[in-house]
């Protein structure tokens, strides 16, 4: 059995506004930001406003409402930042490589010839992340 959703992870603090985000989008079901260690530029996390700690404990009404919020996103950072794809990534429990506790999916654009950094790796500058985000959330309003 997968442990209990942890009310104080840092994505559930950015949910309830303690904690600040670099914001792309949000509506009821989910909110949308830029990852802090991105594995590429414009590296956007989604995730669902309802807790779940992984796609394993996850209702399966919030995930019929993620899916279309994620295509939405992605659609929208592969304009924004002229990328020639994008990999989704979701990582469950420790050993399949998650290290924050509250289910997310990566949007991780893609360039050809460029590779993915590591996982949680570098902290970004806040200007190149503000300048990511502000661009990625121009692009979803426009779509
Ligand atoms: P994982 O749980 O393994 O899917 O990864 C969590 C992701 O969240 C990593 O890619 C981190 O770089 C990212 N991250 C951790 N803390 C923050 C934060 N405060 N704001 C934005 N992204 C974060």
């Amino acid at each position: 059995m997968p442990s209990a959703y942890d009310e104080t992870n840092i994505f559930a603090k950015i949910l309830r506004g303690e904690v600040p985000c670099y914001k792309v989008y949000e509506d009821d079901a989910v909110l949308a930001f830029m990852d802090v260690m991105p594995q590429a530029d414009g590296h956007v996390l989604v995730l669902p406003k309802q807790p779940s700690r992984n796609i394993l404990d996850a209702d399966p009404d919030v995930l019929s409402a993620l899916i279309p919020r994620v295509q939405k996103i992605a659609r929208a950072v592969k304009k924004a930042l002229a990328a020639d794809g994008i990999t989704l990534l979701q990582y469950n429990e420790p050993a399949g490589g998650q290290t924050v506790f509250h289910l997310h999916v990566h949007i991780v654009p893609r360039w050809t010839g460029v590779e993915l950094r590591r996982h949680a790796g570098a902290m970004e500058k806040p200007e190149v992340l503000e300048a990511f985000r502000a661009k990625i959330a121009a692009a979803i309003d426009g779509a």
